[in-house]
């Protein structure tokens, strides 16, 4: 392997830090620690498995988290009304959905529904179109994470060719944006791009969104590109692989990111810097 590993675990332990040290020196001051309502419908073990560990994050922190455990026959009209509670309720800085919702609720709605300024995942149109309008508040976490472990190459990645590959509203889109923000020319294959080998083989950054194991070539990969790989795909052994052959593109690739201990960890980390961010800039 000649690629240099991007190590996600280690960023994001340091942002960890950081935002432990913010937190504790406000409430040294006599300010209320940030609060974080997270929202689980169901009992989707996967969903339950992230909400622990965002939990476990805020404890670590100092950031106070509220469970709202709900059971799976939850109807629209009462967790609108819980929304509700939760954006007029002056301890509470985030709203955090964990997505998917069970069948018959509907995300968009709900999504739309949380206070922009308590929007923490980042997900609310008004702030996607503040990202779009280079103004942006509250970041989509996983973007955002990517772009620190962009910014921790130490590259200058003004003006280079960043193609994307998958296009949904939670990481695919907003990661254009974001990259657009950085100066990059953004291509964004979608599964209706043709020929996507030769859009990969273009491009000096490659940030890989499917959830499909393998569907980026190690041989597309050019030479001393940057490889992100956001994918998390479970196999029947167990283990987790992302998106990208990673064996054969870390012989082509200058950096590249491991699966886990890439990107997962600093989209976790981002969750706690926006609800930071939400209480000191947005409800001081
Ligand atoms: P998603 O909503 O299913 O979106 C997948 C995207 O891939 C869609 O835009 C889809 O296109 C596109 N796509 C499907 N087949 C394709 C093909 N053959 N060629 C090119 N694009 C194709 O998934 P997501 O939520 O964005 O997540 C993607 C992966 O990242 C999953 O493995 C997920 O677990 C992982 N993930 C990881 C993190 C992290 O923190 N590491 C965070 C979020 C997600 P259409 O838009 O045309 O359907």
């Amino acid at each position: 392997m000649s690629a240099q590993l991007i190590d996600g675990n280690a960023t994001a332990k340091a942002m960890r830090e950081s935002i432990r040290q913010r937190v504790e020196a406000r409430t040294k001051t006599g300010l209320r620690a940030p609060g974080l309502a997270v929202v689980l419908v169901g009992n989707d073990p996967a969903s339950e498995v992230y909400v622990s560990h965002k939990r476990k994050d805020c404890e670590q922190v100092g950031i106070i988290s509220t469970a709202y455990d709900l059971p799976d026959t939850t109807s629209q009209a009462e967790l609108i009304t819980l929304i509700d509670e939760l954006n007029s309720n002056d301890e509470i800085d985030g709203i955090l959905v964990q997505l998917p919702l069970p069948a018959g609720l509907n995300s968009d709605e709900i999504l739309e529904r949380i206070d922009p300024k308590k929007d923490v995942d980042g997900f609310h149109p008004f702030n996607v179109g503040r990202l779009a309008q280079r103004l942006p508040l509250l970041r989509p976490c996983t973007p955002a994470g990517v772009v620190d472990l962009l910014d921790g190459t130490g590259q200058d990645i003004t003006g280079m060719h960043a193609v994307i590959v998958g296009a949904s509203n939670i990481v695919g889109r907003p990661m254009g944006l974001e990259l657009l923000l950085k100066g990059c020319t953004v291509t964004t294959c979608h599964r209706f791009t043709k020929d996507l080998a030769s859009f990969v083989k273009q491009a000096d950054i490659v940030v890989v969104a499917v959830g499909k194991p393998g569907i980026v070539q190690g041989e597309w990969i050019k030479e001393g590109a940057i490889v992100i790989d956001v994918g998390i795909n479970r196999l029947e052994s167990g283990k987790l692989i992302g998106d990208v052959d990673f064996e054969a593109a870390a012989e082509r690739a200058s950096f590249i990111t491991p699966v886990p201990g890439g990107v997962g960890p600093m989209t976790r980390a981002k969750l706690l810097e926006n609800t930071l961010f939400a209480c000191e800039e947005l409800h001081n």
